[in-house]
């Protein structure tokens, strides 16, 4: 058994673990395996131990890959969106993680149009107001709700978040709770279903999970150590 599977099987385990405490079906979650900087030989040992969803965080890593792999896999891009990306990004990815304003949100709209598309994309909440990261802030997304729910082409389908980097897995924990809040308070007020959570990564899915997370993003803890940082924020 190759070494990614070994960690696919342990992860799925505190997945399911998770649900059970949490008193959550198991079907509740989405297991979103994040290959960035990992080859497509690493994805296939993944494959083969049954995994079919996968994350990248850059288009001109990711294409390559996605184009030399099955078309049977879901992809998710769980990176910063840019502008000038958004046509190929609709193209190559089923989900869309990180829509950060309305702005963008709109020019994904009119993107998906001309491609007669209708993805499927969270809303990134930036949920401790950090400078370095994007996202909406909490009040501004509030303010921008009823844009966002008139865009015909994009499927709203929940909140995304990544939170302070903290000293153990339990330093998320108010994070989601916060993440999950604003989604419920944002249905209650706004009359939408946002049913979807995409929070937790290798750190912290179990807890994200407790939280009420329905995607969690997981890396490292499945394909290892990366051997270099993506991007400006997360490694
Ligand atoms: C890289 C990345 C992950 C996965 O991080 P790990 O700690 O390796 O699990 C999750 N979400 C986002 C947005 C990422 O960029």
């Amino acid at each position: 058994m190759s070494e990614v599977c070994e960690n696919l099987n342990e992860v799925l385990g505190h997945v399911s673990a998770a649900c059970l405490r949490a008193g959550r079906n198991r079907d509740s979650v989405q297991l979103i395996a994040v290959s960035k900087t990992f080859p497509a030989d690493a994805v296939r040992d993944a494959v083969e131990a049954g995994q079919d969803v996968f994350g990248e965080s850059k288009l001109q890593e990711a294409e390559p890959k996605i184009a030399a792999l099955p078309g049977s896999l879901h992809w998710h891009f769980i990176g910063r969106v840019q502008r000038n990306k958004v046509r190929k990004l609709l193209q190559n990815f089923e989900v869309i993680h990180a829509i950060d304003s309305l702005r963008l949100a709109a020019y994904a709209d009119e993107i998906a149009g001309e491609l007669g598309l209708f993805p499927q994309v969270f809303l990134q909440v930036n949920v401790a107001g950090e400078q370095t990261k994007g996202g909406f802030e909490p009040d501004m997304l509030r303010a921008e709700m009823d844009s966002l729910l008139k865009l015909k082409r994009l499927e709203i389908i929940g909140l995304m978040c990544i939170p302070p980097a903290g000293p153990d897995a339990g330093s998320a924990r108010p994070w989601f709770v916060a993440l999950r809040e604003l989604r419920d308070s944002l249905e209650a007020e706004f009359s939408v279903e946002l049913p979807a959570l995409s929070m937790g990564m290798s750190g912290d899915y179990e807890v994200a999970i407790e939280e009420g997370a329905t995607h969690v993003r997981v890396g490292s803890a499945i394909f290892g150590k990366r051997a270099y940082r993506v991007d400006g924020e997360l490694g």
